[in-house]
């Protein structure tokens, strides 16, 4: 081994070639696994079960005809089939995760222990609410801190997800307008650089969608949004900061015209890292806006791990959001079901879920809030908008970095494939990473920069890894501009190489090959 500037890196062994391959496929540790189908035998069976009393069918005529053929394994070669899947997937707890716009921070410790607490984890939706009053105070008390945080007026915690979260702020802007008799309000301003849940939502939620168009320094055009406010505008939809990770100046100035042409403002929050603690979306005149808690607020995601997104209001949008939601009333919490004059609901549009919401993930974001206090919130934003912009400083020569002159980004770096060599992209870049050990950052988005390449190595990371990070970025993006030829058949060193992502993508072969071969 040696050291260089980035860290530890193996170099190639010193004497002798190494051997070509394995009897097993296997590479020390890394380890081959073939499908479950394949290892798998139909008469094998791990757990032995009496045969079954012979009764009469009651299935009228339904009953299986044959055996479906499900692999049998043993309880050690189960084990060992999913361990080792478990072990080719990277992972937060594994090193640093680059994703833009996904914020992969750490996620620490005690909020497991904290979710994990009987009162927690094992409460039903259905109980009586005097016996779950101490789960009805975390959803409470965490609806306080997202309400102060934002400075907005009231929340929905039921959202299951960011999109989830989208589709609940729209839902109120079309009550609100449906309420005013402007129900005829049917577009909704959506910039090029939106995430694509955002356009997705406005189309759901029966709306048409218009594209802003994004200036030269990867800000909203606001000249062009303001000219396009008219009667039939019902509102925007604005991520702050924006998808190209920087901060939308002119955000107030927006929501102020929105508002004279009789619009409402969607702010997207799924960047709020960057700037919780220390900029409140109410006071640039949001009325809705969604927090991935498990995002900003840590809460394991990726995967396919439970998401929660709660949604923040405005005064003006208040009586319209959604039920249920926990009040106190003396000193007992009570779950507000129904509507009524007097409450904060009064024209609610209705539910978004059956029950409350994710409450694990409210009991991570609350021992997570806890645990950092405001002071330390107010440092998440500034700590990962500074890991951001070392990234940014450390990799703009190395890189093309298209916004790098508009000034300091905020919590992501994004850069393009402008600089690689004749017949290399941005996916030839995050292929090399793989090699490196390293998940590759998010490619290709957001459109408005050409084979973008996005970067948000969140406040979890120190130093020493973000230098081995852009010490391997780095390496990686010499080669494409050298026009390393290896380059393009990376990854060499992961369980599989390049695979063909557009044929993958277009016919997915989501059944057992045999059963494919059968059909
Ligand atoms: C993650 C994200 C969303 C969607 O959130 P989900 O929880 O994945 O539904 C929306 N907008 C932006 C900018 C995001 O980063």
């Amino acid at each position: 081994m040696t050291i260089n500037q980035s860290g530890w890196r193996p170099t190639a062994p010193e004497k002798g070639e190494p051997i070509a391959a394995t009897f097993t496929g296997n590479k020390a540790l890394m380890l081959e696994e073939a499908l479950i189908f394949e290892i798998g035998a139909t008469d094998t069976t791990g757990v032995e079960v009496a045969a079954p009393v012979t009764v009469a069918s009651r299935l009228g005529g339904l009953d299986r005809a044959a055996p479906i053929g499900l692999p049998g394994l043993s309880e050690p070669e189960t084990v060992r089939h999913y361990t080792r899947l478990s072990r080719q997937n990277y992972a937060i707890d594994l090193g640093l995760f680059p994703l833009g716009s996904c914020t992969m921070k750490h996620n620490p410790r005690l909020n497991e222990k904290m979710a994990r607490l009987p009162g927690f984890a094992d409460v039903h939706p259905l109980q009586p609410t005097d016996t779950v009053q101490g789960a009805l105070e975390v959803i409470h008390q965490l609806s306080h801190w997202l309400v102060t945080l934002t400075g907005m007026q009231s929340v929905a915690m039921s959202p299951k997800a960011g999109a989830h979260g989208e589709l609940c702020g729209i839902l109120a802007i079309k009550a609100a307008l449906e309420a005013r008799n402007e129900g005829h309000r049917k577009v909704i301003l959506v910039p090029e650089s939106a995430h694509g849940t955002n356009p997705a939502t406005a189309a759901f939620a029966g709306f048409t969608v218009e594209d802003i168009p994004a200036t030269a320094d990867g800000r909203v055009d606001t000249a062009a949004l303001t000219a396009r406010l008219g009667p039939d505008v019902a509102g925007v939809m604005i991520t702050n900061p924006n998808t190209c990770g920087l901060f939308e100046r002119d955000l107030k100035a927006i929501s102020d015209a929105v508002h004279a042409a009789g619009g409402y403002v969607y702010c997207d929050g799924a960047n709020f890292n960057a700037i919780v603690g220390r900029v409140r979306p109410g006071d640039l005149g949001v009325d809705a806006m969604h927090i991935n808690l498990h995002k900003t607020f840590s809460t394991p995601h990726g995967g396919g791990g439970p998401g929660s997104g709660p949604v923040v209001f405005s005064a003006a949008l208040t009586p319209f959001a959604p039920l249920p939601f926990v009040d106190k009333q003396g000193d007992q919490f009570v779950l507000v079901e129904e509507e009524t004059a007097e409450d904060h609901h009064a024209q609610s549009f209705g539910r978004m879920v059956a029950f409350h919401g994710q409450m694990g993930m409210f009991t991570r974001a609350l021992t997570y809030i806890l645990s950092h206090g405001a002071d330390g919130l107010r440092q998440v934003a500034e700590d990962a908008v500074l890991n951001a912009n070392y990234v940014l400083r450390s990799l703009e020569g190395a890189l093309d970095a298209p916004f790098a002159g508009s000034g300091p980004c905020m919590h992501e770096a994004i850069f393009s494939d402008a600089n690689l060599a004749e017949g290399f992209s941005t996916l030839d870049v995050a292929k090399g990473l793989i090699d490196e050990g390293f998940h590759p950052m998010t490619v290709y988005f957001p459109l408005v920069v050409h084979g973008a390449m996005l970067v948000e190595p969140t406040e979890t990371e120190s130093k020493a890894a973000l230098d081995q990070f852009i010490g391997a970025l780095r390496s990686v993006a010499e080669r494409a501009k050298a026009g390393d030829q290896t380059l393009k058949t990376a990854p060499h060193f992961a369980p599989r190489s390049r695979l063909d992502e557009t044929q993958a993508a277009r016919k997915p072969v989501l059944v057992w090959k045999d059963k494919v071969a059968a059909e």
